[in-house]
C-alpha cells in the first residue's frame, strides 16, 4: 500500500508537472524573446524518465503553484451572441430609490455604466454623458433585417429588430430607418444642425448635446414609415401612420422601447415628445419597462449607483 500510494504521488506530481510546463512556458517567453529550444525538451524527458524508474525522491506535498497565468488576457471576448442570450431573459436588478433629478441642460457629469458590456444600464440623458470614445465594437449592418445596408446597430440586437419588422410588415405596417448609430462627431453636427435651425433651448429638448444621445449607444433607432421620409414630418408620428402605431403597441414585444413618451415628455424624459425614437433594452427588460408604467429614464435611474440593492436595505431598515 505504501509504494502504491507512493507511486500515486510520483506519476501525480510527474502529470503536474508536465501539465505545469506549457503555462510557465507561455510566462518565460514574452512577445520577442529568444527561445531557448533545447532546454525544454531536456527537462521534459528527464522528468518522463525519473517517473517510470520510480526514483525520484518523495516529493514535497504539493508542488509549487504555477504563477498566476493573467486570466484575463487568456479569456476569449464575450460574445454577440452571449450579449443577445443575457438580453432576452435579463432584467438588471433595482440599485437605488432616490427621487429622479431635474433636467438639467448645461451640465456633464460622466455616466456610471460606460462599458459596452452594461449597455442595459447605461443612462444618458441632459446631464449623464458617455466619453467622446465611446464607440461600439460590434456594430453590423442592419440590411439582413430588410432596411438599407448603411444603417448600423449593435450586433445582439438584429435578431429581434428582423422578428420586429417582419411581424410589422405582416400586419400592414411596413417599417423603415431614418437613423440609427451615430458616433460623437456626427452628433456634433447633428446638435449643431438644429442650434442653428432652433436656437439653442428648443434644440435641447429636441436634439442630444455631443455624448448625451443614445445614438451613440448604437442602440437607438429613429423608425419612419415604410416608403421613408422624416417622421417628424407627422404631427403625430405615432397616430398618424401606420408604422408609428404599429410600433406603439407592439415595439415592447420585441425588446424596444419608445424613450420619450407623450404626457412625461420633457417633464420626465426631459425631451419633447418623439414617437419614432426607440431604444433597444432587449425582451424582458422591455417587458419589465411596460409592466412599470415608468419611462425609460426613470427606470434606468433606478439602476445607476445608489443604496444598494433593494433587498439589502429591507433587511438593515427592518432591523434583522
Ligand atoms: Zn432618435
Amino acid at each position: 500500500m505504501q509504494l502504491r500510494a507512493a507511486t500515486g504521488l510520483v506519476i501525480a506530481f510527474v502529470i503536474a508537472s508536465t501539465a505545469a510546463t506549457p503555462a510557465v512556458n507561455a510566462l518565460a517567453d514574452p512577445p520577442g524573446a529568444t527561445p531557448a529550444p533545447t532546454t525544454r525538451p531536456m527537462i521534459a524527458a528527464a522528468s518522463a524518465t525519473i517517473g517510470i524508474d520510480l526514483r525520484l525522491p518523495t516529493p514535497g506535498p504539493t508542488p509549487p503553484p504555477t504563477p498566476t497565468p493573467m486570466p484575463t488576457v487568456m479569456l476569449p471576448a464575450p460574445t454577440p451572441m452571449s450579449a443577445l442570450a443575457r438580453a432576452a431573459d435579463y432584467v438588471p436588478p433595482i440599485t437605488n430609490e432616490r427621487p429622479l433629478p431635474a433636467c438639467k441642460y448645461d451640465v456633464d457629469v460622466p455616466t456610471t455604466y460606460s462599458s459596452l458590456d452594461d449597455w442595459q444600464i447605461t443612462m444618458v440623458d441632459p446631464t449623464y454623458t458617455v466619453p467622446d470614445t465611446y464607440a461600439p465594437n460590434d456594430l453590423v449592418s442592419a440590411a439582413p433585417a430588410g432596411f438599407y445596408s448603411g444603417y448600423e446597430v449593435r450586433s445582439f440586437m438584429l435578431p429581434d429588430l428582423t422578428a420586429m419588422a417582419s411581424a410589422a410588415a405582416d400586419a400592414g405596417a411596413p417599417l423603415g430607418l431614418y437613423s440609427t448609430y451615430r458616433d460623437y462627431e456626427t452628433q456634433v453636427y447633428t446638435f449643431g444642425h438644429w442650434v442653428g435651425v432652433l436656437g439653442y433651448g428648443q434644440a435641447s429638448l429636441g436634439s442630444a448635446r455631443p455624448g448625451h444621445s443614445e445614438h451613440q449607444l448604437g442602440l437607438a433607432l429613429d423608425f419612419t414609415t415604410g416608403s421613408g421620409g422624416e417622421p417628424w414630418a407627422y404631427y403625430n408620428f405615432a397616430r398618424d401612420t401606420a408604422a408609428g402605431a404599429w410600433l406603439s403597441a407592439n415595439a415592447w414585444k420585441y425588446g424596444f422601447i419608445m424613450s420619450y413618451p407623450y404626457g412625461k415628455s420633457p417633464s420626465v424624459t426631459c425631451y419633447g415628445f418623439e414617437p419614432w425614437h426607440y431604444r433597444y433594452m432587449g425582451r424582458a427588460a422591455a417587458a419589465d419597462i411596460k409592466a412599470s408604467g415608468l419611462t425609460l429614464r426613470e427606470w434606468l435611474w433606478l439602476r445607476q449607483p445608489g443604496l444598494g440593492p433593494r433587498a439589502d436595505r429591507l433587511l438593515v431598515f427592518t432591523g434583522e
